[in-house]
């Protein structure tokens, strides 16, 4: 199995980076985590095939993790897909991926998918089985509006990838992400607390009650790529593979 960070950045594109978008390949699983608003042009150039995608999880519906699927839909219908493609979300997500649709292509919501699509709501801590690949959502805390917000546990062929998604401190990465073969953290500042993210000196703090086995940060803002020298962690960056 192996994890491509096909983006990592924010919502702001600090860096140039593209927004969150994480990629899955395994001999039974191919998935996407999260599908920000530059995640198609982020997968192209990474030359990933769309076609093989069968699941993609959404986090929140901040664009940054969501606003990249009706181009990767639009893209989908044009290059005449025909495998099933589950997209899975929180509560709410096939309104919000219809709205989406129509605020960015008119109309593009009423067309019918060549392809078998499924849109299926998520319930936090319910693990649902997607064909080879374990999900569990757990609960985030990432503002008053805008939610539900959820953080993913994956497992498959024996692996497990735990990612935060965008939350400040919540007791909830425990369980979330405890002895994953690799946790993918939001380190949004280093040590300034900011509502709705995490900093890096929070996330550290707990680190002995998570024991990953292996910890990548994501999502960092600028006031955390200006210390790429000075970090004791791995950093994301576009394109990196994580194989486990
Ligand atoms: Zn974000
Ligand atoms: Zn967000």
């Amino acid at each position: 199995m192996q994890l491509q960070f096909v983006g990592c950045g924010d919502a702001f594109g600090s860096g140039g980076r593209y927004n969150t978008c994480f990629h899955i390949t395994g001999a039974r699983a191919n998935v996407l985590i999260d599908c920000g608003a530059s995640s198609l042009p982020a997968l192209k150039r990474l030359r990933i095939a769309r076609d093989d995608i069968d699941l993609i999880l959404i986090t929140h519906f901040h664009g940054d993790h969501f606003a990249g699927l009706p181009f990767l839909l639009l893209d989908a219908q044009f290059a005449r897909r025909n495998r099933p493609l589950v997209i899975a979300g929180p509560e709410g997500i096939e309104l919000r991926l219809t709205q989406v649709m129509e605020a960015l292509f008119e109309h593009s919501s009423k067309t019918k998918p060549r392809f078998d699509l499924s849109v299926v709501a998520l319930k936090p801590e319910q693990t649902r089985r997607f064909g080879a690949v374990d999900v569990t959502p757990y609960p985030v805390v990432h503002g008053e509006s805008g939610g539900p917000f959820l953080a993913y546990r994956v497992e498959a062929e024996g692996r497990v990838i735990a990612y935060s998604a965008d939350t400040e401190w919540t007791q909830a990465l425990i369980p979330l992400a405890r002895d994953a073969d690799l946790f993918i953290a939001e380190a949004y500042t280093y040590d300034r607390v900011v509502k709705n993210h995490l900093s890096l000196k929070t996330l550290e703090g707990h680190l002995p009650e998570i024991k990953p086995k292996r910890l990548v940060l994501t999502h960092m803002s600028d006031d955390m790529l200006g210390r790429p020298d000075t970090l004791a962690y791995t950093a994301a960056s576009d394109g990196m593979i994580v194989k486990l």
